[in-house]
């Protein structure tokens, strides 16, 4: 199986990916987690990005692209792989295509988790959890039974997260729509880019990125 399954921040991403690795013996593959494991190897090109990073400098395509080739060659990945975060423009989806191409493979599908902007930023805006216990809650869809106290340990203190304020998921969800624009098109292009409506419940989501993987991957 080679996937690459885009979405934005909150859309679920990280859920659906974790339950396709444990199902068909994948790997989630994140630039930020190659990237360390690159640096760790101490690979050529490990040693290479850790200049790069440590000159506060952007990746160039190129090297992130030897990084993937060199990782998915690994025998954990023997069953495949499953990209996020990566191909974030045309150019990096051309060289990626071009690198797996090389080495005889080809991507199976892409998969759009689609999300409605509005609801997104009610529903991570709204999160907040227990200071005691971490309970989670939200503000319009879990409220706790009584104001303010926790249902599950009885604490009146509670935490947000910074980053889920409306404000910064706007910008967040900005940030990828105008990255990922272009991007879908070159796989709509190629036939082989699925959209999903990332919005729907946690397992019918699971369920739709099954049958597209059942109808496009080799999954032996
Ligand atoms: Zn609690």
């Amino acid at each position: 199986m080679k996937l690459v399954l885009f979405g934005p921040p909150g859309a679920g991403k990280g859920t659906q990916a974790r339950r396709i690795q444990e199902e068909y013996g994948v790997v989630q593959l994140s630039t930020g987690d190659m990237l360390r494991a690159a640096v760790k190897s101490g690979s050529a090109i490990g040693q290479e990005a850790d200049r790069v990073m440590k000159a506060g400098q952007l990746m160039p395509d190129s090297m992130m692209i030897e990084m993937i080739a060199e990782r998915i060659l690994q025998p954990d990945c023997a069953k495949g792989f499953i990209l996020d975060g990566f191909p974030r423009t045309v150019k990096q989806a051309e060289a990626l295509d071009e690198m797996l191409e090389r080495l005889g493979k080809s991507l199976d599908c892409v998969i759009e988790m689609q999300v409605d902007d509005v609801e997104l930023i009610e529903r991570i805006s709204g999160r907040f959890s227990c200071a005691g216990c971490g309970a989670g809650y939200h503000d319009h869809f879990k409220p706790t039974r009584d104001i303010d106290i926790c249902d599950e340990c009885g604490s009146g203190e509670f935490t947000r997260r910074l980053d889920d304020t409306a404000e910064s998921v706007r910008a967040r969800l900005k940030v990828f729509r105008d990255q990922t624009a272009p991007v879908l098109p070159y796989y709509e292009a190629k036939k082989i880019l699925y959209r999903i409506d990332g919005m729907a419940d946690i397992d019918e989501v699971t369920r739709r990125i099954k049958n597209i993987l059942l109808a496009t991957a080799n999954l032996s």
